[in-house]
């Protein structure tokens, strides 16, 4: 008996990295996953991870920053799963260079798809969840999001921008029975952080009190708890799976 059997979880982002292993955290825990990408040929690996742990999963291609696609993909989920009980909004990307070098189109892409995605996500599951009387929704955020990080301001913004959606959310959905939590990981080995200059990476280490990277299932079972009833006194909340960086 898992403490998600019988759910079924929408995860954004799921082809790689925090997204797969979210994925499979869930299934391990009883739910269908239902797992969206921009890639839908990269959902493939995922598909196979979750379906080895005996539970269904739905690969479904949608770019996160687009509205009509976002509740398309939700529409098709609903018809082949009887609710959509947890949704995990993971799908970001990064377009680094400092302020005096920025383009306004990397300002805006970063901006569409980190933060106008979460925003999308939210608005295409909350009627369902609300009349249905319960969900779980976990937005990444991220511990630059907090702290805010040189050459990151657009990246920084719309992780910042995630939790005031996250808190409002929470507030307007609580008595419905709809849950809605943020997750702010520090730096977690993917192909994200790969990018990083080994100069950047040891000058991160001192910054890291536990003093080594994150992997994706130190955030995955974060969301697991966010997306279970084991959290089920708790909303507009945002919980760090950093190593200690933001203490
Ligand atoms: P990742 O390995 O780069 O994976 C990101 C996933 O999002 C990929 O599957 C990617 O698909 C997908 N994606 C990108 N744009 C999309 C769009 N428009 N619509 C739908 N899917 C899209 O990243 P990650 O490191 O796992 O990060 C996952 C989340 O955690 C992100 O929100 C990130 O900001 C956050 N985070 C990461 C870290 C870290 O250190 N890694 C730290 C804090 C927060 P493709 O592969 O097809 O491009």
């Amino acid at each position: 008996m898992g403490l998600l059997d019988g759910k079924c979880a929408v995860v954004t982002g799921a082809s790689r990295g925090i997204g797969q292993a979210v994925c499979v955290s869930l299934a391990q825990n009883g739910a269908d996953i239902v797992g969206l990408d921009i890639d839908f040929e990269a959902l493939e690996g995922t598909k196979e991870a979750v379906e080895a742990e005996g539970k269904r999963f739905l690969s479904l291609k949608a770019d996160v920053s687009c509205l009509e696609e976002f509740q398309g993909a939700i529409k098709e989920a609903s018809s082949e799963f009887s609710s959509i009980d947890i949704l995990v909004n993971n799908a970001g990307i990064t377009r680094d260079n400092l302020l005096i070098r920025m383009s306004s189109e990397d300002w805006q892409k970063v901006i569409d798809i980190n933060l106008t995605g979460v925003f999308n996500g939210v608005k295409a599951v909350s009627r369902a969840m609300m009349k249905q009387r319960s969900g779980s929704i976990i937005n990444i955020s991220s511990v630059v999001g907090l702290l805010g990080n040189p050459g990151q301001i657009n990246y920084s913004a719309s992780k910042a921008g995630v939790l005031g959606i996250t808190k409002s959310a929470a507030r307007e959905m609580a008595k419905r029975g709809v849950r809605v939590n943020a997750i702010a990981p520090g730096y977690i080995s993917t192909r994200m952080t790969d990018e990083l200059s080994e100069g950047a990476r040891k000058a991160l280490m001192d910054n890291i009190p536990i003093a080594r990277l994150g992997e994706p299932e130190d955030v995955a079972n974060t969301v697991f708890f966010l997306a279970s009833d084991l959290s089920s006194y708790m909303t507009g909340q945002v919980l760090s799976v950093d190593g200690g960086m933001a203490m």
